[in-house]
């Protein structure tokens, strides 16, 4: 369906909309957004909405802060009542790219550069890249104060039923929601860890499965609350329990067919998806810093807690990075398995089809597939194996990236260079700051 400016005026007028956020994500992958109220609505549908830059996290310096909101007119939603105010009246969302003062894409907008990377895609000869992704958060309770406390909903387990798992009616009424405002839910459970939910929703093009995971996290927080609970997707909130992973399922299609796919491979996989599969592999080492972002990534990206750790793929089991699902067909896909919530998602679809598309560009094969468990095996069996670990920091996360070119570019120079700085910042806090296991391991000690 292809929305134009008239059938969003229609709308507006029919449903009684009163404002209109408009919507876009920065370099950390914070979704921000620009209120209008209704009688503006023209202004945005000319690509006229104005706003200032230079406030916008990695976005612009003061001297060239004005810049345009281009909407995507086809993300025109109307919200649902369940996210909007009691007394807010009908409020619609549409999703914009950001364009400088003298009307160019802004090269440093994550959205418009997810564009240009599957531009290139395109000159390479593939119509779509296809993802679906496996967001999982916590739910915790709110207390008194409003604030989030460190109290779980509740004491579930993997696919629990009530009275183990109370999120079922928050989780519902999310799943519910989504589908008003026109996801295609496919499932929603309890995950393996108490206090964990995770809904799982269709794949779709790169731009729109980016632009839906945005709006799932802004959905899930915003319902989680109207229940008492606050929504985490934090990736490792809680030590000693599982994290919260976003799996990412990935395929390349011509002209509407799957090419990954061939029912004459022994795993049915086409040769384009073995070296799309070894881009990835080659690349995980310099990419994780996009994917996993954040201090608190590495900290999920442990030895027994179903994240990956080491770089292998795998048909048959689900310790390696890279698993590739049953489904075969239209449905053939990788699963890549150390993404998490906290990436931002323009940047890792960026980051992950750039490194395919470098396998592809070199026709490189993947190392054998490791069909056990890699969490049993030791560090020479590793190597003998070919297996290599991912960096166990941020700031190695972030070393990777400035070494590599493919990714570099992926994220253009310009977001290249503002979230390195801007990550080793993190790192060097959180290096200077001192953590309760310190105090318990040498306060008495020394
Ligand atoms: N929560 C696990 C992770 O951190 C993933 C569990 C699963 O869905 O297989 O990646
Ligand atoms: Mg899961
Ligand atoms: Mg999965």
């Amino acid at each position: 369906t292809k929305l134009t400016k008239e059938a969003i005026k229609t709308a507006v007028k029919d449903e009684g909309v009163n404002f209109l956020r408009v919507m876009f994500t920065d370099v950390f992958g914070m979704i921000k957004n620009v209120e209008i109220p209704v009688s503006e609505l023209d202004t945005v549908l000319d690509d006229d909405l104005l706003f200032d830059g230079s406030s916008i996290d990695g976005f612009v310096r003061i001297e060239e802060s004005d810049m345009y909101l281009y909407p995507d007119l086809d993300t025109f939603k109307i919200l649902p009542d369940s996210m909007t105010g009691e007394h807010d009246g009908k409020v619609a969302m549409i999703t914009a790219n950001v364009y400088t003062s003298d009307r160019k894409p802004f090269e440093g907008d994550p959205r418009n550069n997810l564009i240009r990377v599957l531009t290139e895609m395109k000159k390479d000869g593939f119509s779509d890249f296809n993802v679906g992704t496996e967001p999982e958060f916590f739910l915790f309770k709110v207390g008194e104060d409003g604030k989030p406390t460190m109290k779980l909903n509740d004491n579930g387990g993997y696919f629990d039923l009530a009275p183990l798992d109370l999120g079922e009616h928050v989780r519902r009424e999310i799943v519910l929601t989504l589908e008003q405002m026109g996801f295609e839910v496919e499932a929603a459970h309890h995950e393996v860890a108490p206090g964990q939910h995770e809904v799982d929703f269709r794949y779709a093009d790169a731009v729109t499965a980016a632009d839906h995971i945005q709006l799932f996290k802004l959905i899930v927080k915003t319902v989680a609350r109207k229940y008492g609970y606050y929504a985490t997707f934090m990736p490792k909130p809680i030590a000693g329990i599982n994290g919260n992973g976003m799996h990412t399922n990935m395929s390349l299609s011509k002209d509407g067919k799957n090419v990954f796919d061939d029912p004459k491979d022994e795993l049915g996989l086409s040769k384009t998806a073995y070296h799309f599969l070894a881009g990835i592999l080659d690349h995980a080492q310099n990419f994780v810093a996009i994917t996993n972002p954040t201090v608190n990534s590495f900290k999920r990206l442990t030895p027994g807690f179903e994240a990956p750790v080491y770089i292998a793929w795998s048909a048959s089991n689900r310790s390696p990075m890279v698993r590739v699902p049953a489904s075969r067909g239209a449905s053939t896909r990788l699963e890549l398995r150390m993404v998490d919530p906290t990436a931002n998602p323009y940047l890792a679809f960026a980051v992950v089809l750039a490194s395919g598309l470098d396998g592809i560009e070199k026709e490189i094969t993947p190392e054998h597939s490791v069909d056990r468990n890699i969490f049993l095996m030791d560090a020479s069996e590793r190597k003998k194996a070919g297996i290599k670990d991912l960096p166990d920091t941020l700031l190695a996360a972030v070393e990777n990236l400035e070494t590599d070119d493919v990714i570099t570019k992926a994220i253009s120079k310009r977001i290249a260079d503002t979230f390195v700085e801007a990550k080793k910042l993190e790192y060097q806090s959180y290096r200077a700051s001192v953590s309760k296991w310190e105090i318990e391991q040498y306060l008495e000690t020394f």
